[in-house]
């Protein structure tokens, strides 16, 4: 069984270099998911992110339900998460 992650804000500066915080206004990253050129918007950002792979990750291991976070959506952040999770069983 996989521990829960616990969720630290300061552990999370790379928030402060987030692509997504000068297009907060402009673009959501919590779009319906059947809107897929909101959706693209989104993901087109997280492609400039500098840290998108530090939000990926923390969206994986806190098992964020909603929104684009790494530009990955909901969908595929669990299919992620279940192969995360599967290597972590393995090598326990
Ligand atoms: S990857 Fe996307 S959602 Fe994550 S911090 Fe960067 S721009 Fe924001």
């Amino acid at each position: 069984m996989v521990s829960p992650v616990t969720f630290d804000v300061r552990f999370s500066t790379w928030r402060e270099d987030a692509a997504c915080l000068d297009v907060i206004d402009e673009v959501s990253f919590f779009p319906d998911a059947e809107d897929l050129s909101a959706i693209a918007r989104a993901k087109a950002v997280c492609a400039t992110c500098p840290v998108a792979s530090e939000c990926l990750t923390w969206a994986i291991e806190t098992n964020q339900s909603e929104g684009v976070w790494g530009g990955h959506t909901p969908k595929e952040r669990r299919s992620i998460r279940r192969r995360w999770i599967e290597e972590i069983e393995q090598a326990s």
